[in-house]
């Protein structure tokens, strides 16, 4: 029987998409072998790889003008591209950090780019999101960047920044495709796919064309997306098989009533568990400001830290698995992204309602 799995990445997928592959794993549609032992240039692949970027396209209501790149390497090797490709040597690139992951895109922007950091949420241990009228944004930056939903501490962005003609560059790792979006209000939305659109060993760039025409600075053809883009993400051998569960992930997510439908569910599931948590009299807690908390993934903690291995063991004793924290926090943490059903919330809720009893 499987498990609800509230890891945070990789992560849960839906059980329709691995039934499917593992039916389709020894014989692929007829062609007598697996997809995986298929030519990436092969006529099967290359309608797997095309239908998969057509389907991403409608889910996400991705306008003409904007490119779609599926790359290998993760986000955060495209954390280290974008400066490469949007900026030139030593140009200055506005970062707003809300969390873990806004240092780490630091971290790989720094050798390219004269990082600006705009504003920064770790004075108060990432808690919130910092007012957009303190930011202290550059003249002549290539782009800003911000982190739509951080991952570890469970920040979101509920609304999208205004931040005038630099175009706006964000980390959609872990909300893409979890409620609408308008592309148009981006530069680049980019992720890796492991979170909430399929499994890791992908990831994806959806760049507007005209960015594509700066020069960035001096770099391999193979960190280039501009070349990326004339072979249809296929310069080298694509990651096949993940680009595959990816399609067959965004066709389930089309097929279950797109992000508008996810966006409701997933309303539903943070508001049930932020209330389960914020009703527990003390013996939950998240500390992230109401405003902006993270639909996605819900750190909690424990009043007595000296429960939590108890915790963990009667969860996985549930058949709930994958929350245990992020070592930089510790307590717990719940991913509900699409694949996570409310059945499995209302299960962890139980559970946890239960356990308080037991032990509060
Ligand atoms: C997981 C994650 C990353 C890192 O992704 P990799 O694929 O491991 O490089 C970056 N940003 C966010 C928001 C993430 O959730």
């Amino acid at each position: 029987m499987r498990a609800f799995n509230f890891s945070a990445g990789p992560a849960t997928l839906p059980e329709p998409v691995l039934r499917q592959a593992a039916e389709e794993m020894l014989d692929f549609r007829g062609v007598g072998a697996s997809i995986v032992e298929l030519s990436h240039r092969g006529a099967e692949f290359m309608a797997v790889a095309a239908q998969a970027e057509a389907d991403l396209r409608t889910l996400l209501s991705v306008p003409e003008d904007y490119a779609v790149l599926f790359l290998s390497g993760g986000a955060t090797t495209l954390q280290a591209l974008l400066p490469m490709n949007l900026a030139a040597a030593g140009q200055a690139a506005d970062y707003v950090v809300t969390g873990h992951w806004g240092k780490t895109a630091i971290k790989q922007a720094r050798p390219y780019v004269s990082v600006n950091i705009a504003a920064s949420g770790e004075a108060d241990g990432f808690r919130g999101i910092p007012p957009r009228a303190g930011w202290q944004l550059s003249a002549d930056a290539a782009y800003v960047h911000i982190t739509a939903n951080e991952t570890i501490h469970g920040v979101e962005f509920r609304d999208i920044p205004e931040v005038g003609d630099v175009p706006l560059v964000a980390d959609f790792s872990s909300s893409i495709a979890s409620e609408p979006v308008d592309v148009r209000r981006f530069g680049v939305i980019y992720g890796g796919a492991q979170k909430n659109l399929g499994p890791v060993g992908i990831s994806f760039a959806i760049v507007r064309r005209d960015l594509l025409q700066r020069e960035g600075q001096s770099r391999a053809d193979i960190f280039d997306f501009r070349s990326h883009l004339a072979k249809d993400s296929m310069l080298n051998t694509p990651p096949t098989w993940n680009w595959y569960l990816l399609g067959l992930t965004v066709k389930w997510m089309l097929a279950e009533g797109g992000v508008a439908e996810f966006a409701r569910r997933n309303a539903r599931k943070a508001a049930a568990l932020y209330m389960a948590i914020d009703g527990s009299g003390g013996f939950y807690r998240n500390e992230v400001d109401p405003a902006v908390r993270s639909r996605m993934n819900v750190p909690f903690f424990l009043r007595d830290a000296a429960l939590d291995k108890a915790f963990l063991d009667g969860a996985k004793a549930a058949r709930l698995i994958g929350l245990k924290g992020h070592r930089a926090l510790g307590g717990m943490r719940a991913s509900l992204y699409n694949a996570m059903p409310e059945t499995g919330v209302q299960a962890l809720i139980d559970f946890m309602d239960d356990f308080a009893r037991r032990h509060g």
